[in-house]
């Protein structure tokens, strides 16, 4: 079965079985613009090409395995699962201003053994194939509709890290892009970072108007090491170094997340620290309240809010705008990973 998003394969399809080439047009229509999910319901097309398409190519390669709504109906948090029996999770987020937004994954689990990471405990099952990240965006944007909303913006802070499933990505990215298909502006897919700086090199040549947003989480190496091993290979001067090449080639703000742990990197003086590494520099700081979740052992908890406000306030006396995510989804375990950590260790409980 290919899935309905290979483009080439599909007009290869159409070609083999002497359609007309104006069918090709008609099925994205039915699929990106209508939001059709059953090939029997495309009334533009004859029967017998419907039947051809439900031997051959399938809607979707991912099945809903949990979706939790939080308690205000801001944040949806969806648990898919692969083919192959792997969990992985996205999360819709609707804004009063119907910017509603969308985090997808790009691995199942992750290589990068972020401390604090309910993903990074998983460690990396898989690349998500194309159309299993482009999967999540139809099932977002289809649901999106039925609800009257519109799906705006599309970050990468899913599971995963995606600079290490950069193909894969740009060609999500050109997808989510094309008028034709979920025709979103550019600049409204951002791409998250823990620091891979060879391919922010190659992502600032290749996609010079989407955004970037790079997990920071410490103004300095010592403290970075310490929850972030990709500091060891990337430390601070460098990412620096491929940050500011990005802005001068660019002249786009980057988002720089800062996970706000108790204990951890939330020391008064680091505030300080962290205006000085970015106040010539075009930054945003998304601080984010610690999400607690028993994977850590209780080694970790949030920072209280007086703090991080402090923190904010200290940047902007030096003109760094910064932003505190507001925590209106603890109710469904939405921090990335959680979910699929949970269903994990679940079925670990199970087997016993
Ligand atoms: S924070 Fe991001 S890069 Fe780090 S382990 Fe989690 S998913 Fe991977």
């Amino acid at each position: 079965m290919h899935s309905i998003h290979d483009s080439q394969k599909l007009k290869e399809f159409l070609e083999e079985i002497w359609e007309k080439s104006f069918r090709y047009g008609q099925i994205e229509n039915a699929i990106y613009k209508n939001f059709i999910t059953d090939f029997d319901e495309i009334q533009t097309i004859p029967q017998a090409l419907r039947d051809k398409l439900k031997e051959n190519f399938q809607y979707t390669s991912l099945t809903v395995d949990h979706k939790a709504t939080s308690k205000n109906d801001q944040t949806t948090k969806l648990l898919f699962k692969t083919e192959d029996d792997l969990l992985i999770e996205a999360v819709i987020m609707r804004h009063k201003t119907g910017r509603n937004t969308l985090c997808i994954s790009c691995q199942a689990g992750c290589p990068m053994a972020c401390t604090f990471c309910a993903t990074g405990k998983l460690w990396l099952q898989k690349n998500l194939s194309l159309w299993e990240i482009l999967d999540q965006v139809m099932y977002a944007a289809k649901l999106l509709n039925d609800e009257w909303g519109r799906l705006r913006n599309i970050v990468f802070m899913g599971m995963g890290e995606p600079m290490l499933n950069y193909d894969a990505m740009k060609l999500a990215i050109e997808a989510m892009c094309a008028q034709k298909k979920f025709d979103l502006s550019n600049r409204r897919v951002t791409v998250s970072t823990c620091g891979i700086v060879p391919w922010i090199n190659k992502f600032a040549d290749d996609f010079p108007q989407n955004g970037l947003a790079v997990s920071l989480h410490a103004p300095n190496d010592e403290i970075r090491k310490s929850i972030m091993p990709v500091d060891h290979t990337y430390p601070l001067d460098t990412l620096m170094s491929s940050l500011d090449r990005y802005t001068e080639k660019n002249n786009k703000r980057i988002f720089y997340e800062y996970i706000m742990i108790n204990g951890v990197n939330d020391h008064i003086k680091l505030a300080y620290e962290l205006w000085e590494l970015l106040k010539w520099r075009l930054a945003h700081v998304n601080f984010i309240p610690y999400n607690a979740w028993e994977g850590t052992g209780g080694t970790y908890s949030a920072t209280p809010k007086f703090i991080i406000e402090k923190f904010q306030k200290i940047l902007l006396e030096y003109w760094i705008v910064s932003t505190i995510r507001a925590t209106m989804w603890d109710d469904i375990d939405a921090a990335c990973g959680q979910l699929a950590r949970k269903k994990k260790d679940q079925e670990k409980k199970d087997e016993k």
